[in-house]
């Protein structure tokens, strides 16, 4: 029997999700933290069901994706610590027991810092190698209009017991689920889960259906990547598959298609005003993403992120 003591998680004021806009981010960072932590404490398990047995968890940081059945139970992501005994009970709400197995679509606290009660509690993990190598180590994430967040390496409990380079095949449920990594997109180390038969896939961060996506260009990530990694999953996947978003509300093929659309666009924008030698400033003036702010927010972030991946 494995330890099952509840660790205290330090409630660090400066975790704001990178899916908050950066407008209410900055008018949070304005006003004080205490609503910040408030809302932190208060957040609570919500779920949609969208398969049998299987249903999509939000609530404070990626959405999770969990699989109910026979053989027992398998979450795609963690979030946060203080979130672990809430989607634990809400699983056994929902017919299930421990959690069996764990996969992260990448390291990113807000996907993985669930992990070590996780792993205490008996989860198997499993991760793409590179998300894997930097759950080892300390990593800066620069999301640009949030503070910067400091991750520290995990312990042991926390870390995944299995990992893949390309894919890698599960067998649980009744069902095929296929783990599948098609170069860095928004890190470099990102997973696209399928359920081949309830015809889910969980695309992670890669696919951000809650605003403009974060581009970890800092450590590996790639526009170019993200675009090509959302191609291959669409070319897996069929016009009924439900496609889970990292952040954001369970969306369609449809909705990664016209995701897919505006990033050519805005990479194809961008591209062109680095080759006529413009500063990042001259990009963001340019207003490349024009055409979707009124739908997706405030671009700041994304523009920065992919003018690093542009230019290095
Ligand atoms: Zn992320």
């Amino acid at each position: 029997m494995k330890d099952k003591r509840i660790k205290i998680y330090k409630v660090g004021p400066f975790r704001i999700p990178d899916y908050i806009p950066g407008i209410f981010s900055a008018f949070l960072l304005i006003v004080g933290f205490p609503f910040v932590v408030q809302s932190q404490q208060t957040a609570e398990i919500t779920t949609q069901t969208v398969g049998e047995g299987r249903h999509v968890l939000f609530g404070r940081g990626g959405n999770i994706l969990a699989s109910i059945g026979d053989q027992g139970v398998l979450i795609v992501d963690s979030q946060f610590p203080d979130m672990v005994p809430k989607y634990q009970s809400t699983i056994k709400s929902l017919g299930g027991r421990e959690i069996d197995f764990t996969v992260n679509t990448h390291w990113h606290y807000d996907h993985a810092d669930g992990n070590e009660l996780l792993g205490d509690a008996g989860s198997w993990i499993i991760a793409h190698s590179h998300s894997r190598d930097m759950m080892t180590r300390h990593n800066t994430i620069n999301t640009v209009v949030n503070p910067i967040v400091e991750q520290a390496p995990y312990s042991q409990a926390g870390l995944p017991v299995a990992t893949y380079e390309e894919k890698m095949e599960l067998f649980f449920n009744g069902e095929q689920i296929d783990l599948l990594h098609a170069g860095p997109a928004h890190t470099q180390g990102d997973t696209a889960v399928f359920f081949r038969d309830s015809n889910i896939v969980h695309m992670g961060d890669v696919f951000n259906n809650a605003g403009y996506p974060f581009i970890d260009s800092e450590n590996g990530g790639e526009i170019e990547g993200m675009i090509a990694f959302c191609e291959t999953i669409l070319g897996e996947i069929n016009a009924d598959t439900i496609v889970v978003p990292g952040h954001g509300e369970v969306a369609t093929y449809y909705d990664l298609l016209e995701y897919i659309t505006m990033l050519t666009e805005i990479r194809g924008k961008i591209k062109a005003l680095i080759e006529q030698g413009a500063s990042l400033q001259e990009v963001i003036a340019a207003n490349p993403t024009v055409n979707w702010d009124a739908k997706k927010g405030d671009p700041l972030r994304l523009i920065d992120r992919a003018y690093m991946s542009l230019t290095r």
